[in-house]
């Protein structure tokens, strides 16, 4: 199952970015392109969160269009599917993006000594 590879993904690398601090918030940037059911990603974080500094952690996933240029006139055509079609009329597109996963945003709960922080920008691959 393609969504709890990625939850296992995520869960790994906030855990290793919050350096062992509890996780409150994760946000998520998920490409439309990238065929990731957040239903089913949901399901599977707060499965394999479990024991974990993720354990209990909000999952926010926010779904960003996919970007693809037309073949035919060079157009920027912006996909909410993994098809879609040019203004001018052509299907012939060029993926640019749409296909990523990025931890955006997470919140850990403070330690003894710190206020909360947030870690931004995290990119990750799928593959
Ligand atoms: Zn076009």
């Amino acid at each position: 199952m393609h969504e709890l590879g990625i939850a296992q993904q995520v869960i790994e690398i906030a855990a290793e970015r919050s350096g062992g601090a509890r996780i409150s918030r994760i946000v998520l940037e998920v490409g439309k392109l990238a065929a990731v059911l957040p239903d089913a990603l949901r399901f599977c974080f707060e499965a394999v969160s479990e024991g974990t500094p993720a354990a209990g952690a909000e999952l926010q996933i926010v779904e960003v269009p996919g970007r693809a240029r037309c073949r035919s006139c060079g157009g920027s055509v912006e996909l909410e599917r993994p098809y879609g079609r040019c203004a001018c009329g052509c299907s012939d597109l060029d993926w640019l993006s749409g296909e990523e996963l990025r931890i955006k945003e997470l919140t850990c709960a403070p330690l003894a000594d710190a206020t909360a922080n947030t870690i931004t920008t995290t990119t990750m691959t799928t593959s």
